[in-house]
């Protein structure tokens, strides 16, 4: 067993979850991966030590924005730049977005599926997957978490089947990103079916009708414990109450959301069911870049716009334990010993009063980012 030293940190201020007071003059300390033990620190720097960020949704195939003004024109280009089969790499975009303190994510991974495509993140990227198409389609072995692509992409056959054999597992979909998915799921024409399936070779497929797609997925027994809403724009209070029914988790992707989507989506119906609620960036395809600081901001911004109650806290911990929880990686935001040593320290102003040290994070944390490790490994 190679032989790890013990290495450690001082900080003025640790903080181990955002919905807890953090904990004032500590020294942190790790041996390989794992934190060994945190200690008073009698004169610490001005630090602050926090979980790292959980990106819970990214596509890793898109190397570049792809401009549309709307949902249905970009997913046209997509289909184009799919079949020109373009060979860009989105490593520098990946790299950078570890060094600026993503600790793991949840990536989909487009057939036919290479998980060696998911970069080095401490072995804590989770790979759904992709699955599209019908029963004939290739079908994940039982071990991996899959991501059945959207309810129209995918026959209510093989919905019902995977929503069968795969119910209790960890899976992503996307789900209520467009008003014409609700169109397709009420059988009325819509353009999901009228212009994108041509351009794909597919034939509209005969399917039960529903109200919403969140109804349309439950009927099809899709939603389950360790379901993963991506998206979940276009929600109303009864699709909520099945999404909480079913403990069904949902995933926000602020900046995607709004290009796409045009709104952030309905965000307190989530909070007062108690749904978990993750952060996710998207592709780069639509999204300018990987970063989750700037999601967290995203959301901030349009949360005061709103005039939702949504504190920086409850924000920085959907982009980090809560995003954690959802993955299935709670041990990687867990600050305590005998966790993962993953973590970021951000330089802070010394007279930073605490009460001020949340939204300091949230809006200027990346600007003052100092270290980060990974499971124990300096990575910036
Ligand atoms: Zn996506």
């Amino acid at each position: 067993m190679a032989y790890s030293k013990e290495e450690n940190i001082g900080c003025k201020w640790l903080v181990t979850r955002w919905d807890a007071p953090p904990q004032g003059n500590i020294t942190l300390s790790w041996k390989g991966e794992k934190i060994q033990d945190m200690k008073p620190c009698p004169h610490p720097p001005s630090r602050v030590i926090i979980p790292g960020l959980i990106n819970c949704h990214v596509h890793l195939d898109f190397p570049y924005l792809i401009w549309a003004p709307s949902f249905i024109p970009w997913i046209k280009k997509v289909i184009a730049f799919r079949k020109a089969k373009a060979k860009l790499s989105t490593f520098p975009q990946e790299e950078l977005s570890i060094k600026k303190g993503t600790v793991a994510w949840g990536s989909i991974v487009p057939y036919p599926w290479d998980r060696g495509r998911i970069p080095y993140m401490g072995n804590s990227a989770v790979p759904f997957l992709e699955v599209l198409g019908d029963t004939k389609s290739p079908i994940p072995p039982s071990s991996y978490p899959i991501s059945p692509h959207a309810p129209y992409s995918l026959s209510p056959q093989l919905l019902e089947k995977l929503g069968r054999e795969r119910r209790e597992e960890l899976k992503a979909i996307h789900v209520a990103e467009s008003p014409w998915e609700e169109a397709f799921v009420q059988g009325k024409p819509n353009p999901i079916e009228g212009e994108i399936f041509p351009l794909t070779g597919r034939n509209p497929f005969p399917h039960p009708q529903a109200r919403s797609p969140v109804e349309y997925l439950d009927a099809l027994g899709c939603l389950g414990p360790k379901t993963i809403a991506v998206h979940a724009i276009f929600v109303d209070t009864q699709d909520a109450d099945i999404l909480a029914h079913r403990q069904v988790s949902v995933v926000i992707c602020p900046r995607s959301n709004l290009y796409l989507g045009k709104s952030i989506g309905p965000l307190p119906l989530f909070q007062e069911r108690e749904i978990p609620i993750g952060l996710g960036t998207d592709g780069l395809g639509s999204c300018p870049n990987l970063s989750l600081w700037e999601e967290m901001r995203a959301l901030a911004c349009y949360a005061q716009g709103k005039r939702w109650t949504l504190s920086p806290q409850t924000i920085l911990s959907m982009g980090t334990q809560e995003g954690a929880r959802i993955l299935k990686l709670e041990a990687l935001t867990q600050l305590t010993p005998g966790k993962e040593a993953s973590f970021l320290t951000v330089r802070m102003p010394p007279s930073l009063p605490p009460e001020d040290l949340a939204p300091f994070i949230l809006f200027q944390g990346d600007l003052h980012l100092e270290r980060v490790y990974i499971k124990g490994k300096r990575v910036l």
